[in-house]
């Protein structure tokens, strides 16, 4: 049986917000990788994993379990995005190497494929109502059954112009948040769709933790007449309580969890049925084994998965998450998320977006490798060495939204 030798961590796409977690073995050739991609904090979760790997080197590869829980636990303290994604990405590589040492892709571990492909949902954009039926014609043409509709940004539709109701001492701002605006645009937005495309795409919306709780119960009830697939995002993780509000007073549906990353977020959610979709981030949640848990949990309630996915995210965890939905029986949309030609090419076996279907394929493992010499290569160093943040939207007051 293998045994782990390193633990690596490789920093690519151009400005270093991807990085994939290689876990060698005494085999010759057997690895496999994972995806511990932070947009905000790349460096600290490779400090992280390089800290965690000592207490793996020599352990048996393919106890896949006893590793997690031995990693969940090292640190006393557990939980929190940046030991999840270290986590997340040391248990991926686990999968991938279980399922190469197996000859079998990591879907046909869990159990085998329960749907043929993996319905995934588009994001369709405009800054004005006409851009945006546009955007949402071109996806349906492509085949998307599913299809998330923005204005513009997330908070498109509550932004008031700079100088709205600022007071005197404020500086310059471009844009302003307004719940109300965004009460008022939003539903007007969906009256337009269905007006134009009907009712046979089904459409989805994501608020990005932009209102406050009182405001985003009404607008879930406002929606209600045009039936979302879901209403993602509603509430911020901490005033999720408010989802007992949503359910008393609407029937739509709800999506939620992108920002969990403990147990304690997602469980009552789930177990009170109080959520329709729960969207933890396969690398946020712990990785396949935590995720795969979580998808059981929900089988049981009624409760579906759309992994979440995004811009932010890289082919790998794209990769696993495309295992989960093949496997499991409470999968329920996966968002979509593509990559530019150049970084395709990093990542040989990567999951195939096409006609609104995301497709793995049979090589053992997770089936998508990483080209290491192309990752180094498309590294900026010079980009990769800038911070970055979270874009801050605020009110006209000049406080903060909390997304
Ligand atoms: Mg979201």
């Amino acid at each position: 049986m293998p045994k782990i030798t390193a633990i690596q961590t490789i920093r690519t796409r151009a400005a270093g917000r991807w990085v994939i977690v290689k876990v060698l073995t005494d085999q010759p050739g057997l690895y496999g990788i994972g995806s511990a991609s932070d947009h905000y904090h790349s460096s600290t979760v490779i400090t992280a994993i390089e800290t965690i790997a000592p207490l793996l080197i020599g352990r048996e590869a393919g106890h896949i379990e006893d590793n997690w829980q031995s990693v969940y636990t090292h640190g006393y303290w557990r939980n929190g995005s940046i030991l999840n994604t270290a986590l997340a990405g040391i248990d991926m590589a686990l999968w991938d190497i279980k399922g190469k040492e197996a000859g079998m892709p990591v879907y046909q571990l869990l159990g085998g494929p329960t749907r043929d492909a993996v319905l995934a949902y588009a994001h369709a954009g405009g800054n004005d109502l006409a851009e945006l039926e546009d955007d949402v014609r071109r996806y349906m043409e492509e085949g998307y059954q599913v299809i998330r509709c923005q204005l513009g940004n997330y908070g498109g539709g509550g932004f008031l112009p700079g100088g709205t109701g600022q007071p005197q001492n404020a500086p310059p701002r471009e844009r302003l948040f307004d719940d109300e605006a965004y009460l008022k645009n939003i539903p007007e937005m969906f009256a337009y769709l269905r007006d134009k495309v009907g009712f046979d795409p089904k459409l989805t919306h994501d608020v990005h933790e932009h209102l406050r709780p009182h405001n985003a119960v009404a607008l879930a009830k406002l929606l209600e007449p045009y039936r979302l697939f879901f209403l993602e995002d509603l509430l911020s993780p901490e005033q999720i309580h408010w989802y007992r509000q949503v359910r008393q007073q609407c029937v739509t549906p709800q999506a939620m969890g992108e920002l969990f990353v403990n147990p304690h977020e997602w469980m009552p959610l789930i177990t009170e049925r109080l959520i329709d979709y729960v969207r933890v981030r396969v690398s946020k949640g712990g990785g396949i084994t935590n995720c795969r848990k979580i998808a059981t949990l929900c089988e049981w309630f009624g409760v579906h998965t759309a992994w979440q996915e995004g811009g932010d995210n890289d082919p790998v965890n794209q990769m696993a998450a495309v295992h989960l939905d093949l496997a499991s029986t409470s999968f329920g949309v996966q968002e979509e998320n593509h990559f530019r030609p150049e970084e395709y090419d990093l990542f040989p076996g990567y999951a195939r977006l096409e006609g609104g279907y995301l497709y793995a394929n049979e090589q053992p493992g997770l089936g998508i490798d990483i080209d290491e010499a192309k990752a180094r290569a498309l590294l900026n160093p010079e980009l990769a060495a800038r911070a970055y943040f979270m874009a801050e939207d605020r009110r006209p007051d000049g406080s903060i939204v909390r997304p």
